[in-house]
């Protein structure tokens, strides 16, 4: 089976899919159309059926159920795109066989070492076979091990008919790096009773809940005139903004949380004497919490308009995603076939919140509850992106047993 998964992964990798957040077509980018493309062919080839995609590219298949058992349709997803981050053109990976659990040189030329000091759990991969990039472009296993990983699982369930399942459906979706893959996903089309995204990192790791999460732009007006003349005149918008910035509270940022403590994020500054905006990101776990820290902003804001002005400060604030434990939580059970398919494997389950979200994160609140699974990957988004390919048969298996566990019940 690695080698198989290897073959697909080493395939899907070389094709270009960066998403594109300046483009306003689904997907983004031509290279994504690619990637559907050769996979849909795949998804037909191995045996899938109903395999079809829609003008936005969204690449849905199912593999019929072999069992006379009334069982709720499963479904899983992996997205096409790679990450805005880093360049994804002509990824070269490299295999290291039986890893020594030394430091890997990933490009002489360049001085690129994957090195055990800043990557402690690089030495626990010893023994391994390693998937790496050649230290010039990230990897891609997020999320092209998840494809390959659910590829694998469905060939493996189409030659194993004595495996009693039921219905499965699989969708590939483009645009998940630039948080709208579920935007266009057609959740009735899938018709699944909950999906599981094989979007995770490394062995074990599995995710239902995520962070609350919202966006404001904040714009201060000032006044710009002449610094020799500018005596009681000037309002400068930048003085203005930092004096909002230092109403935060210091410690309630990303570099000072972890677990389940939210945070105001100040991701962008940009401005001048005559305006400045400031973009902020607000994350937490908890709802309430959540909606205080966005009431909190809100006063800051007001403030600032009593000080100088109703005028001078405008601000543009929306939610962008909810934490999907809200709604994976009334049907747990998802999570617990996915932990219980674990352990039957010996791996044992890692359930920690997301720092962050996930296509289930919108997914579930669109009526498809949608845990996250892990794929082998470690450092995602970089040049120091790699994959154990151990690890990414494990995964396979994973699917496999979520697949067997549910028909067994
Ligand atoms: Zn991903």
């Amino acid at each position: 089976m690695k080698e198989e998964i290897m073959e697909r992964f080493t395939t899907y990798v070389k094709i270009d899919t960066q998403s594109n957040d300046d483009s306003n077509a689904t997907p983004s980018t031509p290279g994504q159309w690619d990637l559907i493309n050769l996979l849909a062919d795949e998804l037909t080839k191995i045996g899938m059926e109903e395999v079809e995609t829609d003008e936005n590219g969204y690449l849905m298949a199912t593999l019929p159920s072999n069992t006379t058992k009334e069982i709720p349709t499963i479904g899983f997803l992996a997205h096409v795109d790679t990450a805005t981050d880093f360049t994804g053109k002509n990824v070269q990976p490299q295999i290291v066989d039986n890893f020594d659990g030394n430091d890997l040189i990933l490009n002489e030329k360049l001085n690129v070492v994957l090195s055990s000091k800043e990557f402690p759990e690089l030495s626990g991969y010893k023994g391994h076979t390693l998937i790496t990039t050649d230290g010039t472009t990230l990897l891609g296993a997020d999320n092209k091990a998840g494809i390959a990983e659910i590829m694998t699982a469905m060939n493996y369930l189409i030659q194993h008919p004595e495996i009693k399942h039921g219905k499965i459906r699989v969708a590939f979706t483009p645009d998940e790096e630039i948080g709208r893959g579920p935007h266009k996903f057609d959740v009735e089309r899938f018709n699944a009773a909950y999906a599981y995204t094989i979007d995770g990192g490394p062995l074990g790791e599995l995710q239902y809940e995520s962070f609350n999460a919202a966006a404001a732009k904040v714009t201060f007006k000032g006044n710009s005139v002449h610094p020799g003349t500018a005596k009681n005149k000037m309002v400068n918008s930048g003085t203005v903004a930092a004096e909002f910035i230092r109403k935060f509270p210091e410690n309630e940022t990303p570099e000072q949380t972890e677990g389940y403590e939210g945070f105001y994020h100040l991701i962008s500054i940009n401005g001048d004497v005559e305006k400045t905006k400031l973009y902020y990101i607000i994350r937490d776990h908890d709802r309430q919490k959540f909606e205080e820290r966005k009431n909190t902003l809100e006063r800051f804001v007001q403030e600032m308009k009593e000080a100088y002005g109703d005028s001078s400060v405008e601000l543009e604030m929306a939610d962008q995603y909810y934490n999907m434990g809200e709604k994976i939580e009334p049907v747990k059970e998802i999570v617990d076939i996915a932990s219980q398919a674990m352990r039957n494997l010996d791996i044992e389950p890692v359930i920690e919140p997301i720092r962050g979200g996930t296509d289930g994160s919108q997914l579930s609140f669109m009526g498809l509850p949608t845990p996250n699974v892990f794929t082998g990957g470690e450092n995602f988004h970089g040049k120091f992106e790699y994959i154990s390919v151990d690890n990414m048969e494990k995964a396979t298996n994973v699917i496999v047993e979520i697949c067997k566990l549910s028909a067994a019940e």
